[in-house]
């Protein structure tokens, strides 16, 4: 029995490489200084590993920015606009964000999700002269260095069906490439084996998805084309089951299959039982993805006969790549005592396998008896549980949750009551964060102003805010969330039942990370969350002020969760605590309140199967936060994404009475599914792309706004930006928003 890792956290347990790559960039540090410290930091990652009982380490899952990128740089998969001077590493920056220490500048390479995780990952571009140039020149170089620090490595790349599936463009018209690419992955083989590599891992989690049957029929090909020769490979998939493609992934020419056994239930003696008894069967039984203490009991009872059954085929893994957990726990100084003794962070993870592995092989079960109980005491701990709450969450029907009166009713009382013109302007709802405002908030986190202090600080923020928007003549208008520098974490503070770390740093992308809160608990507000700030915006104004929450999915979405009940029932206790806030807002004069939700799409299950459940929950657990307001109060959400079409349906379920979107990139084509599906609400279409520091003339965005007139009729459209302004300066945002506010005035006369 051997215990492995499909790949580890590379930014270091004080995101060292988050550092590097920033001073890197700016140049403060050379190209020589940045190449040995992350060699420096793959070592440390590694012995760090070695020290937790890992006993074959992985090769290549360090990435500089990302290990999708490093495939592409592997392949040689570089579009001629990256290409510059020549030098690699430039070439990689440039890929990844437009521009490196050297060389000229171009527009990156889109970066999205990384399957139903937080980690983003850089989009390969193929097009037809896509050809592949396989350079693993660093692959092989780091080989040799992990040689040096264990006797037992493997080396991880990403399959050829999972990157080509990943890349950009059209899905079934990828699969032209496949012939060069399998090429390009057998002179890697090749080459691997000439370097007395013994076990290859290769990553295809598209295997859990519910995969068109070219695809499917695709892998099979590929993987009976493939000479291994004296390779050995074991293929690692996650994030899903794979028992619905068992039949299919037997026929290939491979020696082991990664499974992962936490992410949904799977039916591993079948598996077992079906595939050639040569092979070797990972199993992933420790959750790569989240916080909370492997049941280590609970595991062994479960595996106990099957381990008996393997012997030495047997390998022992957390669930997917560590990437996804935080580096180590024994790092928090300041959760509380028991929060954090249910807890097991990266580190922790690899020490787990090797309890479960000696009581496995000795059959002495004592340590794993006591491990477990202690996580399992948090399903028992009164910090856990709210009677109060769960009663509340019991009682809801999922399917009764609807405002009593339709839109068209409440469409006319708020016109009533808000008497807006046609084509109402508003935000997004943060305004521009300056350096100022991230010092204020950081000065009082580290108590070097007090609470009042910090409360005048923000409130001037707020007042400036105010009067920008009156000055820009926007119709509806938002206080700025100068007080927030994260739309989750703001609302995770002020509530009970979540806890934070202070070094639960996760990689998000290149050099950012973000720190998930921790849900452990029954869920519920400890005071009102945005009340005075919001009440404070709108005693300056007239005009509505329209009062910004984020929704329950986006909340569960961008948190570790607890695992003792079911992320639905998690999400209707965040719900309710919503719910409450917008009561009080309304309570309190607030005639226009918008609930953030653009994690909805991202949150979708692997499966397509699976959707229409996590829909009809999911859809109704954002009608619950408002179910209960008057039908003169506005409810608007916002949603930064662009593809519609498939979810079109949730999309009108959410039955906001305005959704502002994401669409001027498309040039407003994407609301060809807002008017294919009917869409029956009002609708704030981006007019422009805030994710650039151009200022779009007016012109170009009455234009944009007439093309949406086609889709959308003019009684139901709003003018907004694409999505909150907090990384933009002040200077463009006024400039934009002044030629949005002219745009919307013009096409009023007309
Ligand atoms: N209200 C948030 C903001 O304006 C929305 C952010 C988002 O869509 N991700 O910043
Ligand atoms: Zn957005």
């Amino acid at each position: 029995m051997k215990i492995h890792n499909l790949g580890f956290p590379r930014i270091g347990a004080k995101r060292q490489l988050k550092f590097l790559l920033e001073n890197y960039w700016a140049g403060r540090l050379t190209k020589e200084g940045f190449i040995e410290s992350c060699k420096q930091q793959r070592k440390s990652n590694w012995l760090l590993q070695q020290k937790s009982g890992i006993e074959i380490l992985p090769v290549g899952d360090f990435a500089h920015y990302d290990q999708v990128l490093n495939a592409t740089m592997m392949l040689g998969v570089i579009p001629q606009r990256f290409k510059g001077n020549g030098d690699l590493l430039d070439v990689e920056f440039r890929i990844a964000r437009g521009k490196a220490p050297s060389g000229c500048s171009c527009s990156a390479s889109d970066m999205t999700k990384w399957f139903d995780t937080n980690y983003h990952y850089i989009v390969p571009e193929l097009d037809e002269n896509t050809e592949f140039n396989v350079d693993l020149t660093s692959l092989l170089a780091e080989i040799v260095e992990a040689k040096a620090v264990g006797t037992s490595i493997k080396p991880v790349l990403i399959g050829p069906l999972t990157y080509l599936y990943l890349s950009a463009g059209d899905g079934d018209k990828k699969l032209h490439h496949l012939p060069q690419l399998i090429s390009a992955y057998q002179e890697m083989l090749e080459q691997l084996s000439a370097a007395g590599v013994e076990w290859l891992q290769i990553d295809e989690p598209i295997l859990g998805l519910e995969l068109p049957s070219q695809w499917l029929l695709a892998f099979t090909n590929t993987y009976q084309m493939l000479d291994k020769g004296s390779l050995k490979i074991l293929l690692a998939t996650y994030f899903s089951s794979i028992d619905h493609v068992i039949n299919e992934i037997k026929q290939f020419n491979i020696d082991g299959l990664h499974i992962d056994t936490v992410a949904e239930s799977t039916d591993v003696e079948n598996i077992v039982r079906t595939l050639p008894d040569h092979w070797v069967i990972s199993l992933g039984v420790v959750d790569g993805r989240n916080v909370w203490k492997n049941d280590l009991l609970a595991t062994y009872q479960k595996y106990k006969s099957i381990a008996e059954l393997l012997a030495d085929r047997l390998w022992l893994a957390p669930s997917c790549s560590l990437l996804h957990s935080p580096v180590d726990l024994d790092q928090e100084t300041d959760l509380d005592i028991e929060i954090k003794s249910w807890l097991a962070f990266a580190k922790q993870k690899c020490q787990e396998l090797v309890l479960l592995k000696a009581a496995l092989e000795t059959g002495d079960i004592d340590e794993i008896s006591r491990y477990s109980a202690i996580g399992q005491a948090r399903k028992h701990s009164d910090y856990c549980e709210d009677k109060t709450v769960k009663q509340r969450a019991e009682h809801i029907n999922v399917d009764e949750i609807q405002r009593p009166h339709s839109f068209t009713q409440r469409k006319v009382a708020q016109q009533r009551k808000l008497n807006l013109p046609d084509y109402p302007t508003t935000t997004i709802g943060s305004f521009p964060q300056t350096g100022d405002i991230r010092q204020i908030r950081s000065q009082w986190r580290n108590k070097v102003i007090d609470e009042q202090e910090y409360q005048q600080l923000i409130k001037k923020e707020i007042k400036q805010t105010i009067e920008k928007q009156e000055a820009l003549e926007l119709d509806v208008l938002v206080h700025g969330e100068a007080e927030r520098n994260d739309m989750v974490e703001y609302f995770g503070e002020q509530l009970n039942g979540v806890a934070f770390s202070q070094f639960g740093w996760v990689q998000s992308y290149g050099s950012r990370c973000v720190k998930p809160p921790i849900i452990f608990g029954d869920v519920s507000r400890k005071q009102s969350m945005t009340l005075d700030w919001i009440k404070y915006a709108q005693s300056l104004t007239t005009k509505p002020v329209k009062a910004m929450l984020t929704g329950p999915i986006t909340i569960l979405s961008w948190s570790f969760v607890r695992d003792d009940i079911s992320r639905k029932a998690v999400t209707f206790q965040i719900a309710l605590a919503i719910a409450d806030e917008v009561k009080e807002l309304e309570e309190n004069g607030s005639v226009i309140i918008q609930i953030d939700e653009p994690a909805i799409r991202e949150a979708m299950p692997l499966k397509k199967s699976h959707w229409q459940a996590y829909l009809h929950w999911a859809t109704a657990a954002f009608r619950l936060t408002s179910v209960d307001v008057k039908a003169e109060t506005q409810i608007h959400s916002h949603m930064c994404y662009s593809e519609f079409n498939e979810i079109m349906p949730a999309i009108i379920n959410l039955d906001a009475d305005v959704l502002t979107v994401e669409t001027s990139r498309s040039n407003m084509q994407l609301l060809n599914a807002f008017e294919q599906h009917a869409y029956p609400n009002d609708l704030g279409p981006g007019v422009y792309d805030i994710h650039s520091p151009n200022v779009p003339s007016v012109e170009w965005i009455t234009n944009l706004i007439q093309k949406a007139q086609q889709y959308i009729p003019k009684e139901r459209l709003w003018v907004n930006p694409d999505c909150g302004l907090k990384t933009r300066a002040w200077q463009e945002t006024e400039l934009a928003l002044a030629n949005m506010v002219s745009a919307a005035k013009l096409l009023r006369m007309r």
